[in-house]
């Protein structure tokens, strides 16, 4: 592990590696119909600023989700690995790449009102509904 809190990262098979910063060691799951698609499951993702330093791009796949975001996986084991806002060059990284996981803490969930029935976190955390992350952060864009 490098100094001032960068974390090394990786996917499952080791194709992918990337450096990456927490601005905090807090996590924010996202419920949202796409992050489930994409992670099969709930998105568990640390904000890393615009610091991602990936080691090896060749087998860096990029999806372009939306009009100004796009979702980076593993091309050859298909991890998710990281959500990118395109403009603002801010990257929500998954909690699950880091190699090491100590000190983070689930404190917020988003989309809470696109969560499905069949399970739920027992953490308290802060809860926002779609509608109430975008008009805090996204000026009232539709999802994606
Ligand atoms: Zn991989
Ligand atoms: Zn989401």
């Amino acid at each position: 592990m490098a100094e001032s809190g960068t974390r090394s990262a990786s996917c499952l098979c080791g194709a992918v590696r990337f450096a990456a910063t927490p601005k905090d060691p807090e996590i924010s799951a996202c419920h949202c119909s796409m992050c489930r698609k994409w992670t099969a499951g709930p998105f568990l993702a640390v904000d890393c600023g615009s610091s991602v330093k990936v080691e090896n791009k060749a087998n860096l796949g990029v999806y372009r989700s939306s009009a100004w975001a796009e979702r980076c996986f593993c091309r050859q084991c298909g991890s998710a690995l990281f959500y990118r806002l395109i403009e603002s060059d801010l990257y929500f990284v998954s909690v699950e790449a880091f190699d090491e996981r100590g000190g983070f803490q689930l404190t917020t969930q988003v989309f809470i009102d696109d969560k499905p029935p069949y399970y739920a976190f027992a953490n308290a955390t802060t809860n926002m509904t779609g509608a109430e992350v975008f008009a805090a952060f996204m000026g009232g864009q539709a999802k994606g």
